[in-house]
């Protein structure tokens, strides 16, 4: 981080723009899809990318840059690029760097979706994907063949909790000179700045806490340069999931309350995971602020915060049904990142699809809620806790 705190940067950050913008304080919408030239030659020229200037809004908008200048200012990167989704910013980064018969290595623990498209990928592309325990950074290293080209971490990783040593990660990545990713959803850059400990790309669902009103579908990439410009140049122009103006700014609207969203998420959920470990009716608790957490010491290592995810095992999947259907102030949806408290029962929602085998490897157990704790009153969430885990 520069000498600026995150608070400030958060809610100042993209504003170098705003001189082109009639010294606009919030950053206008443009809604255009295409920009006219003043004459053949200057049009050559920044359809080139000789000089700058927009052309055409799937490959530059002037609302979309300003986030992305934000997020590289968040992230300490050089450079971002906005997708519509989270899943989009994943896929469209992953196919801009691998070919044909590569091999990635990916934590057992991550987005569900993550876990489907590397699936895709071997299935239909030939490129493999070595799934390991990422709770031990080694196993990256051991995993690597001839032929990899990407480390993907997740950390904390849905919906389990687990942490990777990202430094050490990073490391093994460059000594091996592959690609390392990172999915810094869970975290956001107010606990965890990736880059800053070696990665050479961050992706984000800026669905979640970016956006954090769960009212937008948006994803990003920040990082190197070179990194973040093959992938613009390649599947980015190709595939062509641009983030649209108006989600650009809903997402920089967000931004501006991140830091005081995050403090209050990440000192609700410290308060809820004591509770919830105190309580009869939980077999485990897992959030990385607890000194139980197998990476505890590596979370405070690498973290500013712990975040506001957590997740519990309540024993069987008719117990994390029950516990849910009692909820009365917790939603339940498969979201996260949003001011309100959100639950989710992985074994029936979002993993209802995946083998049992591969699921309780993952750590994703019969019992095991999601939680991704709100801004509310701790209090009246514990309450709400504690009433639902009476019924079951
Ligand atoms: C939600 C999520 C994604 C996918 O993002 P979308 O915006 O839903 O496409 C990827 N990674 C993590 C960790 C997520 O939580």
């Amino acid at each position: 981080m520069d000498e600026k705190s995150f608070e400030t940067l958060a809610v100042h950050a993209g504003a170098e723009t705003v001189e082109k913008h009639f010294g606009a304080v919030s950053v206008p919408i443009y809604n255009a899809s295409l920009y006219s030239f003043s004459d053949a030659e200057s049009g050559g020229k920044i359809h080139n990318y000789e000089t700058e200037g927009y052309f055409y809004s799937r490959l530059g908008n002037p609302t979309t840059d300003a986030l992305e200048k934000a997020l590289c200012e968040l992230e300490q990167g050089e450079d971002a690029l906005c997708f519509a989704s989270g899943m989009s910013a994943i896929t469209t980064s992953i196919l801009g760097l691998i070919k044909a018969g590569a091999h990635i290595v990916a934590p057992e623990s991550h987005y569900a979706t993550t876990g489907s498209f590397l699936g895709f990928l071997a299935e239909n592309f030939g490129v493999e994907t070595t799934f390991v325990d990422a709770t031990k950074a080694e196993n990256y290293k051991n995993a690597a063949r001839a032929n990899t080209k990407i480390f993907y971490i997740e950390t904390p990783a849905n919906p389990t909790l687990q942490i990777t040593d990202i430094a050490e990660a990073a490391r093994f990545a460059r000594e091996k000179n592959i690609i390392s990713i990172a999915d810094n959803t869970f975290a956001t850059p107010f606990n965890q700045n990736p880059l800053a400990l070696g990665v050479d790309l961050v992706v984000h669902s800026a669905t979640k806490y970016l956006g954090g009103h769960s009212d937008l579908s948006a994803g990003a990439i920040i990082g190197k340069r070179e990194i973040v410009d093959k992938i613009r140049h390649s599947t980015m122009k190709l595939f062509g999931g641009c983030l649209s103006p108006n989600t650009a700014w809903l997402v920089l609207r967000g931004i501006k309350t991140l830091a005081l969203r995050m403090e209050k998420h990440n000192s609700n959920a410290e308060k809820i995971a004591v509770f919830l470990a105190g309580h009869s009716k939980i077999k485990a608790v897992f959030h990385p602020s607890l000194p139980e957490h197998t990476n505890h010491e590596i979370a405070k290592k690498q973290m500013r915060g712990f975040g506001g995810m957590i997740a519990f095992d309540v024993g069987t999947i008719e117990a994390g049904k029950t516990f849910l259907n009692n909820l009365e102030l917790i939603t339940i949806a498969t979201s996260l990142g949003g001011v309100e408290t959100i639950a989710q029962h992985s074994a029936s929602m979002t993993n209802a699809n995946t083998p049992k085998d591969i699921r309780e490897k993952a750590g994703i157990t019969d019992g095991l809620i999601r939680l991704s704790v709100g801004i509310e009153n701790a209090d009246d969430l514990i309450a709400d806790l504690r009433q639902s885990l009476e019924k079951i």
